[in-house]
């Protein structure tokens, strides 16, 4: 489904209370009656992302920040979370999930449980 928003990538509504958003100022990023983000961008720049340890800055460093379409749930660049998936703004289709690896459930008896 593809999101309406102004020439500049900012929203034509809010998507967290449908505010209309009509002031386009280049710095005004967020909504004036909910405090949610109206124009998606990557989280895997240094404006969400300081590069300490753990904490790796995807981009290069001058991209201080990288614009994503509103539908966009990663960044094609970095493949980071976008800021509306993380403020969980857009529906994610496939959701970053935590790998954890399961211990293999083996009992001794295996071989006795054969059907044949
Ligand atoms: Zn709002
Ligand atoms: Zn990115």
């Amino acid at each position: 489904m593809k999101i309406p928003t102004h020439e500049n990538k900012f929203l034509k509504n809010c998507l967290n209370c449908e505010n209309p958003i009509t002031d386009l100022t280049e710095d005004h990023l967020f909504c004036t009656q909910c405090g949610f983000p109206i124009r998606n961008e990557c989280t895997g720049t240094t404006k969400f992302n300081s590069g300490y340890a753990g904490d790796p800055v995807e981009h290069d460093i001058e991209d201080d920040f990288y614009v994503l379409n509103p539908e966009d749930a990663f960044c094609p660049k970095c493949g980071s979370e976008s800021l509306f998936n993380i403020k969980s703004l857009i529906n994610v289709q496939y959701p970053r999930v935590e790998i954890i690896d399961p211990e293999p459930v083996r009992t001794l008896n295996d071989e006795d449980d054969l059907p044949f």
